[in-house]
């Protein structure tokens, strides 16, 4: 193919293997989480992308990280 330019997508994948036995985690390596962004360990949030079921976009990112800072605050507050 005669083309100016090629952008290879080759996926991703989730930097999260020093998370595991620690943090519950989806089959392929994503954090679980409830709608608090809260992970089952005492504490713990997860927020953008690396969290389950993110839309993978800069909006949404940006949106857990304003429900990840209520939730820690809750947390920290109990
Ligand atoms: C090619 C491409 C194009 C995109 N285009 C768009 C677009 O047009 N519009 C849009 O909305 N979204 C786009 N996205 C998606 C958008 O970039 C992501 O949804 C957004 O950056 C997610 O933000 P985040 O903070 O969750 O993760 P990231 O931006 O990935 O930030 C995670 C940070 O954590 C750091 N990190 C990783 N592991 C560790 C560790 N163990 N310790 C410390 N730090 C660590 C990383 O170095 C990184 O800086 C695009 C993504 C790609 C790859």
């Amino acid at each position: 193919m005669n083309v100016e330019g090629v952008l290879v997508r080759i996926g991703v994948k989730p930097n999260t293997d020093f998370l595991k036995g620690k943090v519950p985690l989806d089959n392929r390596g994503y954090i679980l989480v409830d709608e608090k962004l809260a992970t089952k360990a005492p504490g713990v949030f997860a927020a953008g992308d690396v969290r389950a079921g993110s839309a993978m976009q800069i909006t949404t990112a940006v949106g857990d990280g304003t429900v990840a800072a209520l939730s820690v605050e809750k947390y920290l507050l109990k």
